[in-house]
């Protein structure tokens, strides 16, 4: 069993955490919300009283953030992790954030780090079924990789340090696209007097089929566990995918990439949660589309 210092105890972390002090490792925890350190103790978890304190004597340190700037301060700032954490320690970031904060932390940190988005969202990491995008040094992934899969189902080496961040920011590019298309086809096809079914049971077999159809269909019936049969929630929520566009666009800007399916899905999704759909799943944007919302 391991010594891991876990920071960042939110909708995400605070499950991860506790998985983990639910598996017998030693979990020290921290989040600036002393109630969310409150449920990892009574998880089995050890509460610290910072996030250096967290890292200090930890096998495996771990960080699951909002955002590039907390990523940045919690591991680099003053007290940061890093310089707390034992020279052998295996560093850690789950959070999702853009590519170059990623790099810029890794080299900060001056030794081994990994980036690892996860893909899954809450009800992944409740039920320990995440998956891992990783990108960092192969000894490093080695070394983590058993912990990170107590946590998820899988982990996947992408490459050197941010890959993981620009699988994460890829992938959810065409989930947001492949997401659009799909309700745009559904809407169409209510005008066309075709049934949801009618129009899932073709797709799914043809070449339209995406998992944002047959995984998490945006519309109530053909997938019972999807979203739109719970009015949309709870799910991935639109604000954090528009968030996750944004780190795409930023992306294609840094390395000169025209992504503009990305760029539309970007302005769709902006205009969706301006008008209060931020709270509601991603797929919730069906509503809007219904409604003649085209951001374009
Ligand atoms: P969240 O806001 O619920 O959790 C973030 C936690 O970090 C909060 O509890 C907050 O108090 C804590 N925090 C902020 N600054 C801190 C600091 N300086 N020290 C210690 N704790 C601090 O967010 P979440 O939904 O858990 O998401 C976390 C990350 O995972 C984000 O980067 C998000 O994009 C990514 N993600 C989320 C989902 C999802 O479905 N929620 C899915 C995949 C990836």
């Amino acid at each position: 069993m391991a010594r891991i210092g876990f920071v960042g105890l939110g909708n995400m972390g605070g499950p991860m955490a506790r998985n983990l002090a639910k598996a017998g490792h030693e979990v020290a925890v921290f989040d600036i919300v002393p109630d969310l350190v409150a449920r990892c103790v009574a998880a089995g978890a050890t509460g610290a009283a910072s996030a250096a304190e967290a890292a200090r004597g930890a096998e495996v340190a771990i960080t699951m953030l909002p955002a590039g700037q907390h990523v940045r301060d919690a591991w680099l700032g003053a007290g940061g992790m890093a310089a707390a954490s034992p020279p052998g320690a295996v560093l850690v970031d789950c959070s999702t954030i853009d590519v170059a904060t990623a790099r810029e932390v890794a080299a900060g940190c001056g030794r081994p780090f990994l980036d690892a988005p996860v893909s899954g969202g809450v009800m992944g990491a409740e039920g320990g079924t995440l998956t891992f995008m990783v990108g960092g040094p192969d000894d490093a992934f080695s070394a983590a990789e058993g912990i990170l899969k107590q946590m998820g189902r899988a982990a996947i080496h992408c490459g050197a340090a941010g890959a993981g961040q620009a699988a994460k920011a890829c992938n959810n590019m065409v989930l947001a696209a492949t997401m659009v298309a799909t309700c745009e086809a559904f809407v169409l096809a209510e005008r066309l007097g075709l049934t949801h079914q009618a129009l899932f049971d073709v797709m799914s077999k043809s070449s339209g089929q995406s998992w944002s159809l047959t995984s998490y269909c945006p519309v109530p019936g053909p997938v019972p566990g999807s979203p739109a049969n719970r009015d949309y929630q709870p799910g991935f929520a639109a604000a954090l995918m528009l968030k996750d566009l944004g780190l795409a666009a930023a992306a294609a800007g840094q390395t000169g990439t025209a992504t503009p399916v990305g760029a539309q899905a970007l302005a769709l999704y902006r205009a969706f949660v301006e008008n209060g759909g931020g709270g509601a799943d991603f797929s919730g944007i069906i509503a809007m589309l219904r409604a003649g919302g085209n951001a374009g």
